[in-house]
């Protein structure tokens, strides 16, 4: 199929035509990468946009559950809702998060629906990138709210926050010292922490540990760009579906407030400069790696370590030899 024909498709939000575009992202052949560029330079010119939310948590602590139960409320508000993720331990083992078909069965039957797991890739850097052209296509594509998973090990909320309009944690109810796995990073960059499981014998356990928060995030810090009660701790039971809806209206209204002064359009123009940033990045990087260039850094390497040049003068050289380099190989 010509770009050209699965831009439209994709335009016109059929899903199969979405999931061809993805695969197309995450290729790593150069030919595709090029139908890839062309594709997402095609699609971006419509500038739809979504509500894209990014979502951590522990394993284990309810986030297909949730995911499942929140997107099934969005549908039945007439929404269209894709949920990705950014899995770290893909990078390592080519497995990843949202592959389990069993995860999400009543969300992955819905029309209105589009589920996608991690892509495989040798880096976290690399799945970043292409589950941010993920979120770009379901965007084209007229998906209402995209959400982006990922479990809570640190590095990878950050990537997430850098293409999310705004970060909900969810945690499990926890008896003790309520605060102690939690890294001070990932509350920092929460909006909403909610505590889910918040049923049956949990209940309790769930309302002390949503106040423990709610107190600790009065703490964390005030965001002079949110209303007054934001951050917030809320608790939720993903199961019995309580508090999802309530969760929801808090996520509009957070965003209703930064559209108003600006500050979510100033967050997305900060986002694109980023990526900009990572993608030039990484293909200087790409080209530093080429052997062509690998044996001069050897080389310019030796003879700066014998004296015979200043590093600096070395690295003047290496610039001019990228310069006269015309392969740009690109993942
Ligand atoms: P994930 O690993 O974060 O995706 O967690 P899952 O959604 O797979 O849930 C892990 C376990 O917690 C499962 O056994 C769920 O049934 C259970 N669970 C999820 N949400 C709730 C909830 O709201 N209440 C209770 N009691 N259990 C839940």
């Amino acid at each position: 199929m010509q770009i050209q024909d699965l831009g439209e498709q994709l335009l016109n939000g059929d899903r199969r035509s979405l999931a061809r575009a993805i695969t197309l992202v995450e290729s790593q052949r150069a030919d595709h990468r090029t139908q890839a560029d062309a594709l997402l330079e095609h699609v971006s010119q419509v500038g739809r946009q979504a509500f894209r939310i990014g979502l951590s948590g522990a394993p284990g602590v309810g986030k297909s559950t949730f995911i499942e139960a929140f997107g099934m409320i969005l549908i039945g508000q007439g929404l269209r809702v894709a949920v990705l993720a950014v899995d770290p331990s893909s990078a390592r083992s080519g497995g990843s998060i949202l592959g389990d078909k069993t995860r999400m069965n009543r969300l992955g039957r819905a029309p209105q629906a589009f589920i996608r797991p991690s892509p495989s890739q040798t880096h976290l850097g690399g799945v970043a990138r292409r589950t941010r052209e993920a979120v770009s296509l379901c965007e084209a594509a007229g998906f209402d709210v995209v959400l982006i998973e990922t479990v809570g090990v640190g590095q990878s909320e950050t990537v997430v926050t850098e293409m999310s309009d705004l970060f909900l944690l969810l945690l499990a109810p926890a008896g003790g010292d309520e605060l102690q796995g939690v890294k001070r990073g990932i509350m920092e960059i929460a909006d909403i922490v909610l505590v889910n499981k918040a049923d049956g014998d949990l209940k309790s356990a769930a309302t002390c540990t949503q106040a423990d928060y709610a107190s600790a995030l009065r703490l964390f810090r005030k965001r002079a760009q949110d209303p007054a009660d934001f951050p917030k701790a809320m608790a939720v039971s993903a199961m019995e579906d309580t508090g999802l809806a309530e969760a929801w209206k808090e996520m509009q209204t957070l965003i209703a407030w930064r559209r108003k002064n600006g500050h979510w359009a100033a967050r997305r123009a900060a986002q694109a400069r980023h990526w900009f940033e990572e993608e030039l990045r990484h293909a200087l990087l790409a080209r530093l790696a080429e052997p062509r260039m690998q044996t001069r850094i050897t080389e310019l390497g030796g003879q700066v370590a014998k004296g015979q040049h200043s590093p600096t003068a070395a690295a003047a050289a290496l610039l001019r030899d990228l310069d006269a380099g015309k392969a740009v190989q690109r993942s």
